[in-house]
């Protein structure tokens, strides 16, 4: 007997209305209670594996028996990353909008890899990222593809420097033993140098460019790795800098540098995906300064524009050079057609692609961009009162200046050399169910991140994971 959840007809489509009812049921219920589960999940390795049987069900089980089991079995397992006390990584946030916008894009179930697949998925795609692009001050000619995540765009990036600089050579005859340079600074997410290693560039080939105080890439020292490289032989290729490294929040000189890649004629690829956000509020605008001498940008709508996973923004100067590289049509082959839309599966490495301008464009109707500044500047100036917090308090120190709304900060090296409270202080956090942070090391040293950057976390959730911080130092810290 087929499962009358398989059937499109009115008993099918009322049995899908029913359980898709109840399913939102569920997920008002679970945003209602969420401040009641231990932000980071505290189960153990397999102990969700082993509560599942050994194969999937002949046939079907029923609704109550699956949202008995998502209850009490997966539930447990799950890290909460739309709890307010969130602080750890970067957020993933989502909205109701972009909820809503998910269910909407799996009931129409577009694969959107060309513009006849979807006109109306690519041209809204094409919108969005003008969208985008107007309201972060990006330069104006920039074009904007959506990717699944910013991993994906930077070996995007880096697979284009790499054809534009062998002339579209090495995807036709593989590497003729030139050593082409890529440069970054060791702040930069390890993405770089998974991008480096799967472009088939070698890691010995990455060059950790050497950092300011502030954990800021230094030219002089791009300039001078630049110079030894030609001096050797070497090809210097493309530089990655980052608007907002994730350990600590640096900004890279993007102007400067672009500059230098201008002058050398190198690719610039600029990896904003948290911060990249920010470049919507005035106050930031300075940073967008030398974007215009940039080939490259990602920024992610997925962790601070209130627009779920996944959902990446991914802009180039020049889609003529992206297209060549991606594109398995040869240009001389193209429709005319093809001319006057964007097929965007060759914009990136998948052929297939979610719809997903949907989201992007719904959560920021539903929302508007006012609330969304508004949220942004909230979260910021939670993070000046953390920053104010944590700077007055004997036991501890900020680890490097707040960036945007990312702090770091440690148990003072007086009183924690080796950095094993600094540690024990962020698991005792993460276990205690009522925050979550990261801890990382930095410059060989630990330090504890605290992002204050959840889209509904208040000034009420910052107070009480303060008050939890001090009464675990008063219980680490002995003086
Ligand atoms: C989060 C992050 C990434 C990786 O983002 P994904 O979309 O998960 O690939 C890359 N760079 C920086 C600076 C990030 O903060």
């Amino acid at each position: 007997m087929t499962p009358v959840l398989f059937q499109n007809n009115e008993a099918g489509r009322d049995a899908f209305t029913l359980l898709a009812s109840r399913a939102v049921e569920w997920i008002a219920e679970y945003y209602k209670n969420i401040d009641g589960f231990p932000v980071r999940s505290q189960v153990q390795p397999g102990d969700i594996y082993k509560q599942f049987p050994d194969q999937f069900p002949a046939t079907p089980v029923s609704d109550d028996e699956v949202f008995k089991i998502l209850q009490e079995v997966i539930i447990p397992g799950i890290t909460h990353w739309q709890h307010p006390d969130f602080y750890a990584f970067f957020p993933g946030n989502t909205s109701f909008p972009s909820i809503v916008a998910e269910m909407i894009t799996a009931g129409i179930s577009a694969q959107c890899m060309l513009w006849e697949s979807s006109p109306a998925a690519a041209e809204l795609e094409q919108r969005c990222m003008e969208w985008c692009r107007d309201l972060l001050g990006l330069p104006a000619k920039w074009e904007g593809v959506i990717q699944d995540t910013a991993s994906s765009a930077t070996l995007t990036a880096l697979l284009t420097a790499r054809e534009w600089k062998s002339g579209y050579r090495i995807s036709k005859r593989g590497f003729d033993g030139t050593v082409y340079r890529i440069y970054t600074s060791a702040q930069a997410h390890s993405s770089v140098e998974k991008a480096v290693r799967l472009a088939g560039f070698g890691t010995d080939n990455l060059v950790k460019i050497g950092v300011d105080k502030n954990l800021a890439m230094a030219p002089q020292l791009l300039e001078e790795a630049i110079a030894h490289d030609l001096r050797e032989g070497f090809i210097p290729t493309a530089v990655v800098s980052t608007i907002g490294t994730t350990g600590t929040g640096a900004i890279d000189p993007v102007d400067a540098l672009s500059v230098i890649t201008n002058q050398y004629g190198l690719w610039h690829h600029v990896d904003a995906a948290y911060a990249g956000t920010a470049l919507m509020l005035d106050e930031y605008a300075h940073l967008r300064k030398g974007l215009e001498g940039a080939d490259s940008y990602v920024f992610n709508p997925h962790k601070w524009m209130f627009v779920q996973f996944d959902c990446s923004a991914y802009y180039v100067r020049d889609p003529e050079l992206l297209v060549r590289t991606m594109s398995i049509t040869p240009s001389y082959l193209m429709t005319s057609q093809g001319d006057k839309v964007n097929d965007y599966r060759d914009w990136g490495i998948p052929l297939g692609r979610r719809f997903r301008a949907l989201k992007l464009w719904m959560t920021l109707q539903l929302l508007g961009t006012d609330a969304i500044k508004a949220r942004l500047r909230d979260h910021i100036s939670l993070a000046e009162k953390i920053e104010s917090l944590l700077g007055h308090h004997h036991s501890i120190e900020m680890a490097y200046p707040r960036s945007f709304n990312i702090l770091s900060f440690r148990i003072k090296s007086s009183l924690d050399s080796d950095g094993r409270l600094t540690k024990q202080l962020s698991q005792e956090i993460n276990n205690s169910g009522k925050a979550y942070m990261t801890h990382a090391v930095v410059e060989g040293k630990g330090l504890i991140r605290w992002v204050p950057g959840q889209t509904y976390t208040t000034d009420t959730n910052i107070e009480a994971t303060w008050t939890l911080i001090q009464s675990l130092l008063d219980k680490i810290v002995t003086r």
